[in-house]
Order: C-alpha cells, then structure tokens, then sequence
C-alpha cells in the first residue's frame, strides 16, 4: 500500500496581495499540505497596487512595487 500522503490542489483565483499573503502563511506553517495553483488576471507577479499610484505616475517602477517576483511561485 501507497503510505505517501498525497498533497490536496489548492487553486486561488486572483492573484492579488491578501491572496498571496494568506498563501505565504499557509506554506509557513503546512509547508507539506497542498500544491497550490494560482491564477490571475494581470500579467504580473504580486505587486503593492497601494503603490500603483507612484507608478502610474512614473515616480517609480513596477519592479519595485513587487512583493512576489516570478521566482517565488516556482
Ligand atoms: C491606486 C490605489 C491606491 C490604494 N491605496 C490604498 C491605501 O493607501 N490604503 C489601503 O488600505 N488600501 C489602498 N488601496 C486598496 C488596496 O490596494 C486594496 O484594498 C488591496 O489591494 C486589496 O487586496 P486584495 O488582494 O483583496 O485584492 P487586489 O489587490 O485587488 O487583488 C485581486 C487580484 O485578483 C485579480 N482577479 C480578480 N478577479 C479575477 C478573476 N476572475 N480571474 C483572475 N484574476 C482575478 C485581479 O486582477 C487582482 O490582481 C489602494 C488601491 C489602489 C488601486
């Protein structure tokens, strides 16, 4: 008998601050429980939209709003 404890899915749709930060503390305390998927609208990784503002301004990057770069979902 198979005794590996298959990880259960786990898909959030959005992609978004709370989501990825819910996610972060989930993988914190159960790093072994689920193989999470994430999808989103926006073609980029997690970013600080408080600071879309600045950006869309141009007084800063969207570099350097993300929170999350592509590395991290891997
Ligand atoms: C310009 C600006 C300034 C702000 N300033 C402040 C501030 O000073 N203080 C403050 O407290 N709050 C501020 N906010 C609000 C704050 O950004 C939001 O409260 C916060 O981003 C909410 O986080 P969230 O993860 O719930 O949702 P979001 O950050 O909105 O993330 C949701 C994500 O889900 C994606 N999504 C939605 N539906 C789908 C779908 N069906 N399929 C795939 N993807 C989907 C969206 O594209 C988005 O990327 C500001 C917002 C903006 C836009």
């Amino acid at each position: 008998m198979d005794m590996r404890v298959r990880k259960q899915k786990l898909v959030m749709i959005g992609n978004g601050m709370a989501g990825v930060r819910t996610l972060e503390e989930l993988i914190k305390v159960a790093p072994e429980l689920y193989d999470i998927s994430v999808f989103g609208a926006e073609p980029h990784p997690n970013y600080n939209r408080i600071l879309l503002s600045p950006v869309l301004a141009g007084e800063q990057t969207l570099d350097e709003i993300v929170l999350n770069s592509w590395d991290w979902y891997n």
